[in-house]
């Protein structure tokens, strides 16, 4: 049988003993009351939110790194993420890099985190978990040989 749409369907559906089966179905009624929060693909408004939202936090997140509040900087890129994980929403280009992938710290280039050019890869080290992300570069070209 079909999904129950309304409330008869749903009593119909539940059948048993007619006062029992009112029960059952005003349970269902509320456990569906509940389950009302969509699944599956995000309509374009949801996503535009979200996305907003991110930057928004992403921007609270280097206001508390620069005065310090590591821990704070760290809950708010945590949200972010979060966010961007139920939306199906990448960060936004620039902020890509300042999350650690592995810990989800808020990184700060010479504060809890190095950055180290090796030839052809740059290297950063999240300083708090030590996790690592490398980088291709481009190579510098090979110097032009003079004419002979
Ligand atoms: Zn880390």
């Amino acid at each position: 049988m079909a999904r129950p749409s309304s409330r008869i369907d749903c009593i119909e559906y539940c059948a048993p003993a007619p006062e029992q089966s009112i029960s059952i179905a005003t349970d269902i009624m509320e456990r569906m009351g509940e389950r009302r929060q969509r699944r599956g693909r995000r309509t374009r408004e949801m996503a535009a939110i979200a996305s907003e939202r991110m930057a928004i936090l992403m921007q609270l997140a280097a206001e508390s790194a620069r005065t310090g509040d590591t821990e704070l900087a760290d809950r708010y890129g945590g949200l972010a993420r979060a966010l961007g994980m139920r939306y199906n929403i990448r960060l936004p280009p620039g902020m890509r890099g300042r999350l650690c992938r592995s810990c989800g710290a808020y990184l700060v280039p010479g504060r809890n985190m190095r950055v180290r050019l090796r030839p052809g890869r740059t290297v950063r080290t999240c300083l708090k978990c030590g996790k690592t992300r490398r980088r291709l570069t481009r190579r510098a070209s090979p110097p032009l040989s003079r004419p002979s």
